[in-house]
């Protein structure tokens, strides 16, 4: 199998990966980035309302960075490493200048100030946005940075299968180019896994169809933990019935939720914060609505933008009003926009420190949604995570640099390894009959929407661990239709099938084994917060079909745990 050698090799072309890439090549080593998309495809082009940042001269003259980390903290129930989230608090208002001078044009305020807007969960409006495309302007300004740099070459359309290890050390990933379907090992000192989100799990998400969970599952199966596996986000406003996301800036600008009654319901959950409480709060409060009645026919609540005025709706919420009228019929300037949860983001993530260092296998770092530093705990906040893969793929980039001063030995040959990867691959797609794998995907989306969702409990969650399992068995002699050797995309969805099912099993697993409710994770039949017990992260291995548990404390520096009311 060809060879190709770099200091570094960053899985992921979106902000994460290529803040991260920057920060390697601009400390003199070689990288190759490696995307199974166009860079500006990755899914952080999709993120609509805006990025958080306390800037001194411009945020309310009563914030300043402690109110952002406690915000950020409250917010994830917390179960955020605290010295995290004031790194991330500090580093924000540098990085989203850095972004600007970069070219990214921030929506101004009338006196040339950078427009600030609420989104949920915040003391003082923090949100800094391009319209509601904040997450296209920010990424084509980065890749437009990233591309002036010599020492980076980017593999577009090229598929990672699996990372190679010699022992405890990382030493290259073998990918596909999607084309011409040829294997390359590319070998390196240190990989940065940010490939991303896992969207694609639940038969309802906000998330981009690439978005299938690859670097849990490589690094799972690689030997590495997830961290707080468990802890999925649900948006409360993705639009019926398509999913796409409707921003919360809609009602960070001022809109609300009514039921059919025409109540503005969050009155009864979050009477301080109302529509602007965090979003496991809302995504709650939304199905219980729905669960006792109080929906529109189908399973929906409306999202009411009409006194925001026709002209306001589409300056500033321009995506929202396109999306419902394409994909709904309906026009946001003269109906409520109908609107239901539906997954949107993973807080677990292959778990790192503050540096974006892995501690199971040298040589392994990760940064932005594949990532758990943690900075969002049980819940992340809206427009923290914008800025986490920018702020953190800068810590990763650097201590990558700085981990490739020391570690200059060269690695051991692994031929067998590299070719049973490969072997691996076409063995999992190579079954004549059986059930075709699409079939298995359907299946396991259902499951994890029903049993492992908003609302979870012991029966369902044992149902789900069983149902995965049997979908793992089958998966073992399932097929693709399509045996071509060229750009054969049916192929490549059920190696990411594989990852969707290795990665199942351990949030189901380690959902099932956190007895308490917090944030996201909400036990029906545990229905309290239990810091006593489970104030911890869970550490979670998958061992074959087994998935191991461990725990690691969560680092407090200046909050103490409090209830969490809005
Ligand atoms: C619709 C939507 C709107 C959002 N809006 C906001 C917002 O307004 N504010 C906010 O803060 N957050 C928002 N988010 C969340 C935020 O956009 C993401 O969490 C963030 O952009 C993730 O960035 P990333 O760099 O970690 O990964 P991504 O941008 O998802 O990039 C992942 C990369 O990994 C690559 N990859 C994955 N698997 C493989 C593989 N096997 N081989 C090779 N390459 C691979 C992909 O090609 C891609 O380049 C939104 C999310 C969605 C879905």
């Amino acid at each position: 199998m060809e060879k190709l050698s770099y200091d570094a090799i960053v899985i992921g072309g979106g902000l994460a990966g290529l803040m991260a890439a920057h920060e390697i090549a601009v400390n003199g080593y070689k990288v190759a980035v490696i995307s199974k998309v166009f860079p500006t495809r990755s899914h952080s082009s999709s993120a609509e309302g805006g990025i958080a940042a306390y800037i001194e001269e411009n945020s309310d003259p009563n914030d300043n960075p402690d109110y952002m980390s406690y915000d950020t903290i409250k917010g994830g129930d917390y179960l955020v490493d605290q010295d995290a989230a004031e790194l991330l608090s500090m580093r924000s208002g540098e990085i989203v200048r850095i972004m600007e001078s970069w070219g990214t044009l921030f929506n101004r305020q009338p006196d040339g100030r950078v427009a600030v807007r609420y989104f949920g969960g915040q003391t003082y409006p923090r949100t800094r946005f391009v319209g509601d495309k904040t997450g296209m302007a920010l990424l084509h300004a980065l890749f437009q940075r990233v591309s002036g740099l010599d020492n980076i070459d980017f593999y577009n359309e090229w598929f990672s299968l699996d990372l190679v290890r010699d022992d405890k050390r990382i030493v290259g990933v073998v990918a596909m180019e999607m084309k011409s379907m040829n294997p390359v090992f590319f070998k390196a000192k240190a990989i940065v896994m940010a490939t991303g989100g896992m969207g694609m799990l639940y038969a309802h998400s906000t998330n981009a169809y690439i978005n299938t969970g690859d670097g849990y599952s490589m690094a799972l199966r690689a030997g590495a933990a997830l961290k707080d596996p468990e802890f999925v986000q649900f948006h409360p406003t993705a639009l019926y019935p398509s999913d796409i996301l409707i921003s919360e800036a809609a009602r960070g600008e001022g809109a609300i939720l009514i039921n059919n009654k025409g109540e503005r319901f969050m009155q009864r959950y979050a009477p301080k914060k109302l529509d602007l409480a965090p979003r496991d709060i809302v995504s709650r409060s939304i199905i219980t609505e729905i669960r006792e009645g109080r929906g529109f026919p189908g399973g929906y609540v409306g999202l009411d933008l009409r006194h925001l005025g026709e002209e306001y709706i589409k300056e500033r919420l321009a995506l929202a009003y396109e999306a419902a009228l394409s994909f709904s019929g309906v026009d946001a300037t003269k109906e409520p926009i109908p609107v239901r949860p539906a997954q949107h983001y993973y807080m677990g993530g292959i778990d790192v420190d503050i540096t974006g260092m892995n501690s199971d296998l040298i040589g392994l770092f990760a940064a932005g949604e594949a990532a758990c530093v943690s900075v969002h705990g049980a819940n992340r906040l809206g427009s923290n995570s914008l800025l986490e893969t920018l702020v953190f793929g800068r810590e990763t980039g650097r201590a990558v640099a700085k981990f490739l001063e020391s570690h200059t030995e060269d690695s051991n040959s692994l031929d067998n390894e590299v070719d049973k990867i490969v072997d691996d691959a076409y063995k999992y797609t190579k079954s004549e009959s059986g059930v075709h794998f699409g079939e298995i995907l359907n299946k396991l989306r259902n499951v994890m929407w029903d049993e492992v969702g908003i609302y979870r409990d012991e029966d369902h969650l044992k149902d789900a661990i069983s149902q995965i399992n049997q979908l793992r068995e089958m998966s073992k002699t399932m097929y693709v239709t399509d045996k071509s050797k060229t750009y054969n995309t049916e192929f490549f969805n059920a190696l990411e099938l594989r990852n969707m099912l290795d990665l199942a099993i351990v949030i189901a697993q380690s959902a099932l084994n956190r007895k308490e409710s917090r944030g996201a994770h909400f036990r029906t039949d545990y229905p309290q917060r239990d810091d006593d017990n489970w104030l911890k992260h869970t550490i979670s291995y998958l061992k074959g079909n087994t998935v191991e548990i461990t725990y690691k404390p969560v680092r407090m520096t200046k909050w103490k745990p409090e209830p969490r009311v809005y």
